[in-house]
């Protein structure tokens, strides 16, 4: 089932990022679709803070993975594939162990490759309305 929700600001994101981090159990798969400028790090951000991780939470754009570790040591991976050209160069980062590594696992721009982590998975679609208003549709990716 898809829930929607509308942002009106970026404070209000970040609560909704705070929530979804609160409802993790861990080794979650969430993959983040918007066009650029949408929110994905953002909310990623507010996610990992919930999530315990207490490094800063920078984006992926150049790294293509970070890593972070969580306070109870387990690690959060967030990963950004819009520079990759194919599954390939997804394989040389990694992609796939990571993905099926049980830990928790954000991914911007799945679709730059054409992949489709493994069900089930979450997704996280944003939609800017405005400059500063966003529609938020989550759900989970299973047959
Ligand atoms: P992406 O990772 O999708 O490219 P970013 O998270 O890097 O996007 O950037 C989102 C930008 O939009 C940030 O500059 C943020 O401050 C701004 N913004 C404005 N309003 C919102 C909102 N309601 N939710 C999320 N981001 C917002
Ligand atoms: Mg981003």
């Amino acid at each position: 089932m898809k829930k929607q929700l509308v942002t009106k600001n970026l404070a209000e994101t970040i609560e909704i990022g705070r929530e979804i981090g609160s409802s993790l159990k861990g080794g979650e798969v969430i993959e983040l679709i918007s066009d650029l400028g949408g929110g994905k790090t953002t909310l990623t951000k507010a996610l990992a803070n919930q999530w315990r991780v207490k490094d800063v939470v920078t984006s992926p754009t150049f790294s293509l993975v970070n890593e972070y570790q969580s306070e109870s040591g387990m690690p959060v991976y967030h990963l950004d594939l819009y520079r990759l050209q194919n599954l390939e160069e997804a394989v040389e980062i990694g992609l796939f162990e990571i993905a099926e590594s049980g830990y928790v696992c954000l991914i911007e721009w799945a679709s730059a490759i054409g992949y489709r982590p493994a069900e089930p998975h979450l997704v996280i679609e944003i939609n800017p309305l405005s400059e500063t208003k966003r529609r938020l549709s989550v759900w989970k990716y299973e047959n």
